[in-house]
């Protein structure tokens, strides 16, 4: 991470509809380089955040710099060196896959030939050369995901924004998409991404805010996030027989911290096995037990009380 002027600079950043608060003052700085995330369950203002970044929605109120000018004046300057995948696919039906790269290089004012070259690099970047000449429409929720990736990039910009970049795909699609913006933050790319998936937010970001309901409750790398918030291992325990809660007392004392959900408790340890053998000494059976490594999922848990997808 370079130390340099910040790619975006928000403070007290505040998105209202109406009287409704979407994003409600929030601060954030990202550096040329990194790999930033917004996570957070519908709802929690993120695309309203990455819209007013990309200088396509005015902030209401605070203060924004993106790549250190001002998104009120200077909007046309900071886009042009912006790349954009919005949460919706918006590529255009009626054209071919190469021509949705070279259509969009010309409002870029990109030369013909060298649109066309860098449309040809690129769809070679996100596998899709064999589909350069077909229509967009028959294409895959994945495909159509990849060539607008592609098409964020056709400006070489020197940020990406990604509003829930797999959203919708399956899991086979997702990990396309996931190993093409890792090898774009290899490069150097800064890609600054919004998802409600806590394991796309530990997998590509270097670091992250955690937000809900507009404000920003949790900042820092996943791994430190989830050391600060939650403990090294969880036990997730179902029982079948009796309420959960009878047996969310039972368990009383185990563990730092525990939290029911509705079809199963989740004891917090720092050693599972040692917990499940806890258990089985208070002669509780659960039906199922599981023990894993704690997730950013439990680190919003904790700090809000829900789960991220609920
Ligand atoms: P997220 O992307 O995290 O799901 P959004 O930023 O899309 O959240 O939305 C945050 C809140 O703002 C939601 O309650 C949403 O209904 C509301 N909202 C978003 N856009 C508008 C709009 N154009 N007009 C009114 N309310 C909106
Ligand atoms: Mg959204």
């Amino acid at each position: 991470m370079t130390t340099g002027q910040p790619l975006i600079q928000a403070k007290g950043l505040v998105k209202r509809f109406g009287d409704f608060v979407a994003v409600d003052g929030i601060d954030v700085e990202v550096q040329a380089g990194e790999a930033f995330g917004f996570l957070g369950p519908n709802g929690a203002g993120k695309s309203s955040t990455m819209r007013m970044i990309g200088c396509v929605s005015p902030p209401t109120d605070g203060e924004l710099r993106i790549l250190g000018l001002d998104p009120r004046r200077e909007g046309p300057a900071i886009r042009g060196q912006l790349g954009v995948c919005p949460q919706l696919d918006n590529l255009d039906p009626e054209l071919t896959v190469r021509e949705n790269l070279t259509t969009y290089a010309r409002y870029f004012g990109i030369p013909r030939r060298v649109a066309r070259r860098r449309a040809d690099e690129l769809l070679d970047f996100v596998q899709l050369t064999e589909r350069a000449d077909h229509k967009v429409e028959p294409l895959s929720g994945g495909m159509k995901r990849r060539l607008t990736i592609a098409r964020a990039l056709v400006n070489e910009p020197r940020m990406v924004l990604l509003d829930e970049p797999t959203t919708g795909l399956d899991p086979q699609a997702r990990h396309l998409v996931w190993e093409r913006l890792f090898r774009l933050k290899q490069q150097g790319v800064t890609l600054v991404l919004t998802t409600h998936y806590m394991d796309e937010a530990e997998q590509l970001c270097d670091r992250l805010v955690v937000m809900d309901g507009g404000r920003i409750v949790a900042e820092g790398a996943p791994r430190d996030l989830i050391t600060r918030y939650s403990t090294r291992e969880v036990v997730e325990l179902r029982f079948s027989t009796e309420s959960q809660q009878d047996f969310a007392g039972k368990l009383a004392g185990l563990g730092e911290r525990i939290e029911v959900l509705p079809d199963r408790i989740l004891l917090y340890v720092p050693d599972g096995d040692a917990a499940v053998a806890q258990v089985h000494e208070r002669a509780l059976r659960p039906e199922g037990v599981l023990v894993r490594r704690s997730s950013l999922e439990d680190v919003f848990l904790h700090l809000t009380g829900r789960t991220l997808i609920e």
